[in-house]
């Protein structure tokens, strides 16, 4: 077969015989490491305990669109994550600024996108549990646990990766899953722009009393949106951006207080506040790289983008370069090319920069002009927020683009994107948009 042929030449001895190492178990990581090992490239995850924010668990849901769900089906993991999801069905946009010249109430509805559903809203933990257990168990993927890759070393025809225990892997590719502070990606020589906000995020689950029917709420206030996003049930997951002090005395608040808190945010919108969980809190940034890939580095998730969580487009970011990295290895190793060389990263680095620089611009645009004091930008807001409010061509395309960015769509983001992969024609497919 010309895959295996392809393949064996870029074996590595210290990674097993993989074309690709992945590092970083996080949602990122374990999907891109799944991603690759579905569309037949073998790879080898070193991760380590994945403890966001050196928390014990990720406490964080995540709003993941269609194409990111067919991504989850695809690797095989959505039947056991469904029934802890819950569809999104409609987000609106409520302006709690204030402010003299308000922007009109929004929403928008799946149905507008020919959709039954956004996406669904995924608890990370969960997430990263059942990604695990699937890596844990595909062929074609080894996992190497790791207490971390303690330093990266690229040569002209390898990374090699010196890992905490003393063992050395070694592949063509390194994908860099290994979060914002990435050592992979330091080690390429990619060099990024880092920015932080005069914010911070407290994020919890909390019941209530009226059914949020499928609705995701943002109200937007000055300081940052609060966010509610549905969960199974009479359950929402909360995102509550705030000014860091202000977002400090919150995380203290005593339960019943922050109960009431809650409440005197929603004003009434989801009846009483029942249970809440428990809390963490988030500082918000920016991070952008020059390229996605460079000397056998190719970056994915956090890496290579932190976006503020406004609009749910982290991890949607992240899995969309987990499956477009998969198509382009896959196609460099059914033509017999170097899986990590410069012709691979080229591409992918093309084909992932105008998504993710797109929606950092755009979301960074929507949060200052929530934070600026000074009254054109307000009225400038509000003029666009009118403009989508309007029925019409635009704000369907507007609408299908904040799902899923019309210019290409990853074989595994696609439905029956398995079966073309399983067919052996996913470097065909690629040329190709659905
Ligand atoms: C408040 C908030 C709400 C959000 N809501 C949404 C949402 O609704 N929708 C959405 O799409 N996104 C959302 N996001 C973004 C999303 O949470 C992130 O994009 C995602 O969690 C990042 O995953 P990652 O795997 O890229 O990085 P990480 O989760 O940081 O994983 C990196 C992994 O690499 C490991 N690692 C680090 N260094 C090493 C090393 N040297 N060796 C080995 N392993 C290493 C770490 O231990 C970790 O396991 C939100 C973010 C925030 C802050």
């Amino acid at each position: 077969m010309v895959l295996n042929l392809a393949v064996g030449s870029f074996m590595s001895r210290n990674a097993g015989h993989a074309s690709a190492l992945v590092i970083g178990g996080g949602p990122a990581g374990l999907a891109a490491a799944l991603a690759l090992a579905a569309a037949g490239v073998p790879v080898t995850l070193a991760a380590g305990p994945h403890r966001p924010g050196g928390q014990d668990r990720d406490r964080r849901t995540a709003a993941l669109f269609a194409g990111s769900v067919e991504l989850l089906r695809n690797i095989g993991v959505w039947d056991d994550l469904e029934d802890q999801c819950a569809p999104l069905k409609a987000i609106q946009l409520i302006d709690d600024t204030g402010r003299l010249f308000r922007a009109p109430e929004v929403t928008f509805r799946a149905e507008e996108a020919g959709l039954d559903a956004f996406g669904y809203n995924v608890p990370n933990d969960a997430l990263v549990t059942v990604l695990a257990a699937r890596a844990a168990g595909t062929p074609g993927l080894t996992l190497h646990p790791t207490a971390g890759v303690r330093n990266v070393r690229i040569s002209a025809g390898s990374v090699m990766a010196d890992l905490a225990e003393g063992d050395v892997l070694s592949a063509p590719l390194v994908v860099a899953a290994d979060g914002r502070n990435s050592i992979a990606r330091d080690a390429s020589g990619i060099t990024v722009e880092t920015w932080s906000y005069p914010q911070a995020a407290v994020v919890t689950w909390f019941t209530h009393q009226r059914a949020h029917d499928g609705i995701s709420t943002e109200f937007h206030r000055t300081v940052g949106p609060f966010t509610t996003v549905p969960m199974p049930g009479r359950t929402s997951s909360l995102v509550w951006v705030e000014e860091p002090r202000e977002a400090e005395r919150i995380m203290a608040l005593s339960e019943a207080e922050f109960r009431r808190a809650i409440e005197g945010r929603l004003k009434g919108l989801l009846g009483s506040v029942g249970e809440a969980g428990p809390r963490a809190m988030f500082p918000l940034s920016g991070l952008t790289p020059d390229v996605f890939g460079r000397n056998r580095v190719a970056l994915v998730g956090e890496s290579g983008h932190v976006i503020p969580p406004i609009g749910a487009q982290g991890l949607n970011l992240g899995l969309r370069d987990a499956a477009t990295l998969a198509d382009c290895v896959s196609e460099a190793i059914v033509e017999g090319r170097d899986p990590g060389g410069s012709a691979v990263l080229d591409r992918y680095s093309a084909l992932r920069a105008p998504d993710v620089n797109g929606r950092i611009t755009a979301v960074d645009i929507l949060n200052r002009t929530l934070l600026s004091p000074y009254l054109p930008v307000h009225l400038l807001r509000g003029l666009g927020l009118h403009v989508l409010n309007l029925a019409g061509p635009l704000r369907r395309r507007i609408v299908r683009e904040g799902v899923q960015p019309a210019a290409y769509v990853p074989v595994l983001m696609r439905s029956g994107g398995l079966d073309v992969v399983r067919a052996g024609r996913g470097a065909a497919a690629v040329a190709s948009p659905a």
